[in-house]
C-alpha cells in the first residue's frame, strides 16, 4: 500500500493507493474497476469466465487460475460475484495461500448472507467491510454524485486501508451511509426488491412505451427496462437471501387484492344503483 497526500472526509486517516484484487469479473465488477483504475489503484482480476482480452485491454492483469491471484500482493479482495454464487465461489477457493492479512470487501446486494459466509470461512486474520454501492452501470454511468454507498464495518483492524477504499466512494462524491447489514436487508426488502419485483411484474404483462404515455406510465416502462436489465440470479438472490423478502412479497399480493377487492366492490355497487 503506498501513501498519498488525500485524506478521508469521514476520518483524519490518510488515504493510501490500493492493489486491489476483483473476484468476479462480470458487469458489475468491471463497472467499479473502471473508477478504480481512473483513481489510481491497482487493479486485478479473477472469474469463472475467461476475460483474459477484455482485461488485457483495460490493462487488468487477469488470472485464470485463482491460486495466483490470491498469493499476490492484495490490499484488498472486492467480492463481486452473483448473490447466488458467493458460497461456492468463496468455498472453492484455498484461503490458506493468503500471504498477508487481507480487507475483504464484498459488494452483493443483500448484506446479511455475505457478512455471514464471509466471517464463517474467512481466517479471523482477515478484516471483513460489506458495502452495498445502490447504483449501478446505469444510474451511475456519468457520476457517482450522491449515490449511496451504504457498508458496515464488520470486523475492521486496519482502518486505513478500509477508510481507503471507503474513500474511492466518497471522492467520487457517494453519500456514504453507514447501517448494520440486518438494517440494510430490513429497508432493501421495502424498496429495491419491491421494485425489482414490480418491474418484472411489468415486463411480464409485456407493457411497452406508447404514443400517449402519461410521466407516470414512462416511470414504469423506465422501471421495467432497469429492473429488467440486470440478470434475474441477482433478482432471486434479492430475494432467496435476504431474509425480510418473502414478508414484502406477501404484503405486496395482499396490497394487489385488497386494491382489487375495493374496485370490484365499487363496481357492482355501481352496477346495482344503475338498476334501480
Ligand atoms: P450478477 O448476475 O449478480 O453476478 C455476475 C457475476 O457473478 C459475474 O462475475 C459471474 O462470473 C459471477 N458468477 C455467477 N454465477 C457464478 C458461478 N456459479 N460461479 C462463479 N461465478 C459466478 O450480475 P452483476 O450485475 O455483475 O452483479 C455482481 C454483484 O454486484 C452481485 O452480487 C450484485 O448483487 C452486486 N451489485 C450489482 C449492482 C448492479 O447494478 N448490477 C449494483 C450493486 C451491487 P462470470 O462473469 O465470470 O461468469
Amino acid at each position: 500500500m503506498s501513501s498519498s497526500s488525500s485524506s478521508s472526509s469521514s476520518s483524519s486517516l490518510p488515504t493510501q493507493t490500493l492493489k486491489i484484487g476483483i473476484v468476479g469479473f462480470g458487469t458489475f465488477g468491471q463497472f467499479l474497476a473502471k473508477t478504480m483504475i481512473k483513481q489510481g489503484h491497482t487493479t486485478r482480476a479473477t472469474s469463472r469466465t475467461d476475460y483474459s482480452q477484455l482485461c488485457h485491454q483495460l490493462d487488468v492483469p487477469f488470472f485464470r487460475d485463482v491460486i495466483p491471484f490470491l498469493e499476490a500482493d492484495n490490499d484488498v479482495i472486492l467480492i463481486c460475484t452473483s448473490i447466488l454464487s458467493l458460497s461456492e465461489v468463496l468455498n472453492s477457493m484455498p484461503l490458506r495461500r493468503l500471504k498477508r492479512h487481507t480487507l475483504f470487501v464484498d459488494v452483493l446486494s443483500v448484506k446479511e448472507h455475505p457478512r455471514n459466509v464471509l466471517l464463517q470461512v474467512l481466517p479471523e486474520n482477515m478484516d471483513v467491510l460489506c458495502t452495498h454501492p445502490m447504483f449501478g452501470p446505469e444510474s451511475g454511468k456519468n457520476r457517482w454524485k450522491d449515490l449511496p454507498l451504504v457498508y458496515e464495518k464488520v470486523r475492521v483492524r486496519d482502518e486505513t486501508r478500509c477508510s481507503s477504499f471507503l474513500h474511492i466512494f466518497e471522492s467520487e462524491g457517494c453519500r456514504m451511509v453507514e447501517m448494520s447489514c440486518e438494517e440494510h436487508d430490513k429497508v432493501a426488502a421495502r424498496s429495491q426488491f419491491l421494485s425489482h419485483s414490480i418491474g418484472r411484474i411489468l415486463a411480464e404483462m409485456g407493457i411497452e412505451s406508447t404514443s400517449m404515455n402519461t410521466k407516470s406510465f414512462e416511470t414504469l416502462v423506465k422501471l421495467k427496462e432497469s429492473t429488467t436489465n440486470d440478470s434475474f440470479d441477482l433478482f432471486s438472490g434479492l430475494f432467496i437471501h435476504n431474509r425480510f423478502a418473502q414478508q414484502e412479497l406477501m404484503n405486496l399480493e395482499q396490497s394487489f387484492e385488497k386494491v382489487k377487492q375495493r374496485l370490484l366492490k365499487k363496481m357492482s355497487e355501481q352496477q346495482s344503483l344503475s338498476s334501480v
